[in-house]
């Protein structure tokens, strides 16, 4: 048996998509059939029992674009919180008329580095969690980036996907992003790059993560998939990063399929997550 195999029997899933995931590149609108396939694909890992949490940025990308604001030019702070607020509505709307077609709950959690560092918070919003789980809802997580400002914000999706992944005790944490996986170099610039499907030593790979995906729709690159990695990694959590181009890769992954580059669980027992968090971007 592969070690893919394993990732059938995986229980509690958390699923990153990225702005760029869910917008077409051409225009910047929602691609509404990217989201309906992302929807299907996770209603029907509830409907095979699974626990599922989707991690999803756009807030500002769709607010920006409600406003009419380029991305080169939403540069303000208040400006960029403002977005947020406008977007993360819109965008919660049309996931919840989503899930509401295939009879799925979803719920939202808005969080923030607080939210982790603060005992009092983090207690609150694990047991939240815990609770949506046993009333069979979807989490729809996203950064709380109407009052999240330098002080208090995770900074990037990836990174909260993991936290989201640690705080939950989920089993598996799926990325999924306009890039394949892990490459030596970056594949655009270097026609020698050869691909990773798998990690076992995060440390042997940290380097290549230097590189950025090149979107200009979010924050995270690959080097904040390895951060995210990190932290998937040492809570027992495999992540695996694969393409949105197809989001049908989600059964396939669930299933055991080789897609993307896998990154191996490791326990480590004296993670301390608060802490870790704490000490971001310090
Ligand atoms: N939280 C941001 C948003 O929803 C995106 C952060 C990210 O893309 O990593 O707009």
């Amino acid at each position: 048996m592969s070690y893919r195999d394993l990732l059938k029997d995986k229980k509690r899933i958390v699923i990153k998509i990225g702005s760029s995931s869910l917008h077409h590149p051409e225009t910047g609108g929602l691609d509404y059939t990217k989201i309906d396939v992302l929807v299907r694909e996770i209603c029907d890992l509830k409907n095979r029992g699974k626990d599922v949490v989707l991690v999803s940025s756009g807030a500002i990308a769709v607010g920006r674009r409600a406003v009419g604001i380029a991305a080169d030019e939403l540069k303000e702070t208040s400006k960029k919180q403002a977005c947020a607020a406008i977007g993360q509505t819109r965008l919660m709307m049309v996931y919840q008329k989503i899930f509401a077609e295939y009879n799925h709950m979803a719920a939202q959690v808005l969080m923030t580095k607080n939210t982790i560092v603060d005992n009092l918070n983090r207690f609150n919003a694990r047991n939240t969690f815990m609770e949506l789980f046993e009333l069979g809802a979807v989490p729809i997580v996203n950064e709380n980036d109407t009052v999240a400002t330098y002080e208090i914000e995770l900074g990037d999706n990836d990174t909260l996907s993991a936290v989201v992944g640690a705080l939950t005790d989920a089993d598996l944490l799926i990325l999924l992003s306009d890039i394949d996986g892990l490459y030596s170099d970056d594949p655009r610039e270097n026609p020698d790059a050869h691909f990773i499907s798998e990690v076992d030593d995060l440390d042997e790979v940290m380097d290549m993560g230097k590189k950025s995906t090149g979107s200009d729709v979010g924050t995270g690159g690959m080097n904040t998939k390895l951060q995210a990695a990190r932290i998937a990694t040492v809570s027992g959590i495999d992540m695996v990063i694969a393409n949105s181009a197809d989001i049908k890769v989600i059964h396939r992954i669930v299933d055991g399929a080789e897609i993307g580059t896998i990154f191996k669980a490791h326990r480590d027992d004296s993670f301390d997550l608060p802490l870790y968090v704490q000490q971001m971007h310090k």
